[in-house]
């Protein structure tokens, strides 16, 4: 049984809460990044507001999970524009936030803890915080999610990565898997699944950028970022030796019997890192945005190791503390396919292969920016 239908859109959530095992908890990876790229943020938003100076300032942050990474985006945009009005001596602007996420994220969190974080948000900007109000937004950003022309400016970091589904044409007509043993793009996946990934890639990550066109107002922007790839070849890459580690473990529980080998071979993420060169590429085609701002840069896989060395400074505590945030992110999709009591065994084993592959080589994730104006 292979499981190809798979909805994603109904299925993908990072683990809620705040528990030891939540998205809230184990978001260290992530919110490193939204600090490194808060230049590019800051100034993408004060050239906005200072081109369009609205009374009613629109933002929305797409795949906002649940958790403080979701109020850091919210806060980060109250400090500029609270900022850049006072110097501009402009009128504080009300500012409507929309967050958004997929169905099945933890909303109640996200506005069980408003409150919390609104009382610190106040604090830290004093006389400066302007008015706002927040909203959740259920639905995928691969669609429309708001009317023609009514947001000022889009964010996203962490999210678009992931695809809308699992690419089709993972099997060959007869039905046979073809990326068995994997559940990414692998030095032994033939070219097929190479380019029904590819082509996913490029189909979603198009109608984001169509969606988006049509919704922002005319002066309007955005700043994405995702995990992409340097090499060329998409099978090159840490997120092949990421998600590699991960099939190893479940690879080795089915060799055991413990799960399923045709489970096994009809998993495959819908997950894509792509390169900056096929990023651009669908932005030139789409001809809807100025690219404004294209970088990339480098995160250690362990969020805790800040070193900028190329040794793992303790494999061990490294292997555990990758397994932690990737079972965040992960758990809904591998229990959706192979049901939860066999969570606990499968992190183990990834932690321990993570770890031994650390005392190998430093692994680090290649990270993508993009700030983009919307054509007139
Ligand atoms: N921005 C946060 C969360 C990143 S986790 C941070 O930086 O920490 C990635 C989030 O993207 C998840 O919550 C996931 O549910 C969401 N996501 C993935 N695909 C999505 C889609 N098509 N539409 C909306 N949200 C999506």
């Amino acid at each position: 049984m292979t499981d190809m239908g798979m909805k994603v859109e109904q299925v993908l959530h990072m683990v809620g809460g705040a528990g030891e095992t939540s998205y809230a908890t184990n978001s260290r990876l992530q919110e490193k990044t939204m600090y490194r790229t808060k230049p590019i943020l800051d100034n993408a938003i004060e050239e906005m507001y200072r081109t369009l100076l609205p009374e009613r300032l629109v933002v929305a942050d797409l795949g906002c999970s649940s958790g403080p990474n979701t109020f850091l985006v919210v806060s980060e945009v109250l400090g500029v524009v609270g900022e850049l009005r006072r110097r501009l001596e402009q009128k504080p602007p009300e500012i409507q936030f929309f967050l958004n996420d997929l169905p099945g994220n933890d909303f109640n969190n996200v506005f069980r803890s408003l409150e919390r974080y609104g009382k610190k948000i106040e604090e830290e900007k004093g006389e400066l915080l302007v008015p706002y109000y927040v909203v959740g937004v259920p639905g995928s950003f691969y669609g429309r999610l708001f009317p023609c022309r009514s947001v000022h400016f889009f964010h996203s970091s962490y999210c678009l990565m992931w695809l809308s589904q699992v690419p089709q044409g993972l099997e060959s007509d007869r039905g046979v898997p073809l990326n068995k043993g994997n559940i990414y793009i692998t030095e032994t996946s033939p070219p097929q699944v190479v380019e029904a990934y590819q082509e996913q890639h490029r189909r979603d990550f198009s109608s984001f950028l169509k969606s988006r066109y049509a919704e922002l107002s005319v002066g309007g922007g955005m700043v994405l970022t995702f995990l992409g790839r340097k090499k060329q070849h998409p099978a090159l890459g840490d997120l092949s030796l990421l998600w590699g580690l991960l099939a190893e473990a479940l690879n080795s529980m089915a060799s055991e019997g413990v799960i399923a080998e045709v489970k096994v071979d009809g998993f495959n993420l819908p997950f894509y890192g792509p390169s900056m060169q096929e990023v651009k590429s669908v932005i030139h085609d789409e001809g809807l945005f100025d690219l404004d701002q294209a970088q990339t840069l480098e995160a250690n896989w362990d969020p805790f190791d800040d070193s900028e060395d190329d040794l793992a400074f303790d494999n061990v505590a490294n292997g555990k503390n990758v397994a932690r945030y990737i079972r965040a992110v992960i758990e809904p999709l591998i229990a959706h396919q192979f049901g939860d009591a066999m969570l606990d065994e499968l992190f183990l084993r990834y932690a321990d292969n993570v770890s031994k592959h650390s005392l190998k080589a430093k692994t680090k994730f290649t990270i993508l920016v993009i700030g983009l104006k919307r054509k007139a």
